[in-house]
Protein backbone atom coordinates (compact mmCIF):
# COMPACT_ATOMS: atom_id res chain seq x y z
CA UNK A 1 0.00 0.00 0.00
CA UNK A 2 1.05 3.47 -0.72
CA UNK A 3 1.57 6.19 1.82
CA UNK A 4 -1.12 8.48 2.00
CA UNK A 5 -2.69 11.42 3.66
CA UNK A 6 -5.23 10.63 5.91
CA UNK A 7 -7.17 11.57 8.89
CA UNK A 8 -7.34 8.82 11.70
CA UNK A 9 -10.66 9.79 12.96
CA UNK A 10 -12.49 9.13 9.68
CA UNK A 11 -10.54 5.93 9.88
CA UNK A 12 -11.60 5.06 12.99
CA UNK A 13 -14.81 6.33 11.91
CA UNK A 14 -14.56 3.82 8.89
CA UNK A 15 -14.28 0.86 11.40
CA UNK A 16 -17.10 1.43 13.00
CA UNK A 17 -19.21 1.76 11.10
CA UNK A 18 -18.24 -1.79 9.83
CA UNK A 19 -18.55 -2.57 13.51
CA UNK A 20 -21.49 -1.67 14.49
CA UNK A 21 -23.68 -4.35 13.31
CA UNK A 22 -22.04 -6.51 16.03
CA UNK A 23 -22.24 -4.17 19.06
CA UNK A 24 -25.76 -2.46 18.23
CA UNK A 25 -27.34 -1.88 21.52
CA UNK A 26 -24.66 -4.39 23.13
CA UNK A 27 -21.93 -1.49 23.78
CA UNK A 28 -22.04 1.99 24.40
CA UNK A 29 -19.21 3.77 21.84
CA UNK A 30 -18.34 7.27 23.17
CA UNK A 31 -16.06 9.41 20.57
CA UNK A 32 -13.78 12.20 22.03
CA UNK A 33 -11.78 13.09 18.93
CA UNK A 34 -9.43 16.19 18.94
CA UNK A 35 -12.00 17.57 15.80
CA UNK A 36 -9.15 19.74 15.30
CA UNK A 37 -7.64 17.30 13.81
CA UNK A 38 -5.69 17.26 10.38
CA UNK A 39 -4.39 14.80 8.20
CA UNK A 40 -0.98 12.82 9.23
CA UNK A 41 1.44 10.42 6.54
CA UNK A 42 0.20 6.61 6.84
CA UNK A 43 -1.09 3.83 4.64
CA UNK A 44 -4.77 4.17 5.82
CA UNK A 45 -5.80 0.80 4.76
CA UNK A 46 -3.08 -0.90 7.31
CA UNK A 47 -4.51 1.73 9.89
CA UNK A 48 -8.31 0.90 9.57
CA UNK A 49 -6.72 -2.84 9.82
CA UNK A 50 -5.32 -1.78 13.43
CA UNK A 51 -8.30 0.27 14.57
CA UNK A 52 -10.13 -3.36 13.07
CA UNK A 53 -8.00 -5.64 15.16
CA UNK A 54 -8.24 -3.22 18.44
CA UNK A 55 -12.02 -3.06 18.21
CA UNK A 56 -12.95 -6.83 17.72
CA UNK A 57 -10.75 -7.79 20.77
CA UNK A 58 -12.03 -5.25 22.64
CA UNK A 59 -15.91 -6.57 21.55
CA UNK A 60 -14.96 -9.84 22.94
CA UNK A 61 -13.52 -8.96 25.91
CA UNK A 62 -17.26 -8.25 26.82
CA UNK A 63 -19.05 -11.09 28.79
CA UNK A 64 -22.28 -11.93 27.18
CA UNK A 65 -24.07 -10.90 30.26
CA UNK A 66 -22.61 -7.36 30.75
CA UNK A 67 -25.36 -4.69 30.81
CA UNK A 68 -22.43 -1.61 30.98
CA UNK A 69 -20.44 -2.25 28.37
CA UNK A 70 -18.54 0.41 26.94
CA UNK A 71 -16.03 1.39 24.42
CA UNK A 72 -14.55 4.80 24.33
CA UNK A 73 -12.24 6.37 21.95
CA UNK A 74 -10.04 9.16 22.28
CA UNK A 75 -8.00 11.31 19.54
CA UNK A 76 -5.54 14.18 20.35
CA UNK A 77 -3.12 15.77 18.37
CA UNK A 78 -0.41 17.45 19.55
CA UNK A 79 2.95 19.08 17.35
CA UNK A 80 4.74 16.11 15.70
CA UNK A 81 2.34 13.40 17.02
CA UNK A 82 -0.96 11.82 17.02
CA UNK A 83 -2.82 9.89 19.74
CA UNK A 84 -5.29 7.62 19.89
CA UNK A 85 -6.77 5.69 22.87
CA UNK A 86 -9.26 3.18 22.45
CA UNK A 87 -10.29 2.04 26.17
CA UNK A 88 -12.79 -0.90 27.15
CA UNK A 89 -14.52 -2.20 30.57
CA UNK A 90 -14.20 -5.98 29.50
CA UNK A 91 -12.15 -8.68 31.15
CA UNK A 92 -9.12 -7.37 31.26
CA UNK A 93 -5.67 -8.83 30.25
CA UNK A 94 -3.55 -10.95 33.41
CA UNK A 95 0.17 -9.28 33.97
CA UNK A 96 1.92 -12.39 33.13
CA UNK A 97 0.03 -12.45 29.52
CA UNK A 98 0.80 -8.77 28.74
CA UNK A 99 3.96 -8.92 26.87
CA UNK A 100 2.67 -12.09 25.14
CA UNK A 101 -0.36 -10.96 23.03
CA UNK A 102 1.86 -9.17 20.69
CA UNK A 103 3.47 -12.54 19.42
CA UNK A 104 1.90 -14.12 16.35
CA UNK A 105 -0.75 -16.88 17.21
CA UNK A 106 -0.88 -16.28 20.34
CA UNK A 107 -4.47 -16.48 21.83
CA UNK A 108 -6.29 -16.98 25.20
CA UNK A 109 -9.75 -17.57 22.79
CA UNK A 110 -11.19 -21.16 21.87
CA UNK A 111 -10.24 -22.51 18.39
CA UNK A 112 -11.82 -21.12 15.81
CA UNK A 113 -12.92 -17.39 17.45
CA UNK A 114 -9.45 -16.22 17.51
CA UNK A 115 -6.18 -16.60 15.45
CA UNK A 116 -3.80 -14.76 17.46
CA UNK A 117 -2.39 -12.66 15.01
CA UNK A 118 -4.34 -9.11 15.28
CA UNK A 119 -2.28 -7.81 17.85
CA UNK A 120 0.96 -9.23 16.42
CA UNK A 121 -0.01 -7.51 12.59
CA UNK A 122 -0.93 -4.55 14.99
CA UNK A 123 2.17 -3.72 16.01
CA UNK A 124 3.85 -4.33 13.21
CA UNK A 125 2.16 -2.16 11.47
CA UNK A 126 2.38 0.57 14.03
CA UNK A 127 6.04 -0.09 14.04
CA UNK A 128 6.27 0.43 10.15
CA UNK A 129 5.03 4.00 10.84
CA UNK A 130 7.39 4.83 13.39
CA UNK A 131 5.32 4.89 16.13
CA UNK A 132 4.16 3.07 19.20
CA UNK A 133 1.67 1.17 21.37
CA UNK A 134 1.17 0.88 24.77
CA UNK A 135 -1.45 -1.25 26.90
CA UNK A 136 -2.84 -0.93 30.69
CA UNK A 137 -5.09 -3.33 31.49
CA UNK A 138 -6.67 -4.55 35.11
CA UNK A 139 -8.61 -7.87 34.98
CA UNK A 140 -12.10 -7.55 35.73
CA UNK A 141 -11.95 -3.77 34.95
CA UNK A 142 -10.57 -3.58 31.78
CA UNK A 143 -8.18 -2.75 28.96
CA UNK A 144 -6.63 0.49 27.40
CA UNK A 145 -4.39 0.81 24.12
CA UNK A 146 -2.41 4.13 23.51
CA UNK A 147 -0.87 4.41 19.91
CA UNK A 148 1.20 7.04 19.23
CA UNK A 149 2.04 7.53 15.49
CA UNK A 150 4.43 10.28 14.03
CA UNK A 151 2.71 12.88 11.72
CA UNK A 152 5.11 11.92 8.96
CA UNK A 153 6.12 7.99 8.69
CA UNK A 154 9.37 7.73 10.16
CA UNK A 155 10.28 3.66 9.90
CA UNK A 156 12.68 2.79 12.39
CA UNK A 157 15.94 1.45 11.27
CA UNK A 158 17.10 -1.29 11.94
P1 LIG B 1 -7.10 -13.19 19.10
O1 LIG B 1 -8.06 -12.06 19.26
O2 LIG B 1 -7.31 -13.93 17.81
O3 LIG B 1 -7.01 -14.08 20.29
P2 LIG B 1 -5.11 -11.12 19.17
O4 LIG B 1 -3.70 -11.08 18.68
O5 LIG B 1 -6.05 -10.14 18.61
O6 LIG B 1 -5.62 -12.59 18.93
O7 LIG B 1 -5.11 -10.97 20.74
C1 LIG B 1 -4.27 -11.85 21.51
C2 LIG B 1 -4.82 -12.00 22.92
O8 LIG B 1 -4.71 -10.75 23.62
C3 LIG B 1 -6.29 -12.34 23.02
O9 LIG B 1 -6.53 -13.74 22.86
C4 LIG B 1 -6.63 -11.85 24.43
O10 LIG B 1 -6.22 -12.78 25.40
C5 LIG B 1 -5.74 -10.63 24.58
N1 LIG B 1 -6.45 -9.35 24.35
C6 LIG B 1 -6.23 -8.47 23.35
N2 LIG B 1 -7.02 -7.40 23.47
C7 LIG B 1 -7.76 -7.59 24.59
C8 LIG B 1 -8.77 -6.82 25.25
N3 LIG B 1 -9.17 -5.63 24.79
N4 LIG B 1 -9.30 -7.33 26.39
C9 LIG B 1 -8.89 -8.52 26.87
N5 LIG B 1 -7.96 -9.29 26.29
C10 LIG B 1 -7.39 -8.84 25.15
MG1 LIG C 1 -8.09 -10.39 18.02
Amino acid sequence: EEAKNANVNENIDATLTLLRNKTKGKIEITKHYDESMHEIECYPGQLNQVFMNILNNAVQAMPDEKKDAEITIYTEEADNEVFVRIKDNGVGIPDEIKNRIWEPFFTTKEVGVGTGLGMSITYGIIEKHGGKIELASEVGKGTEFVITLPKKITPIKK
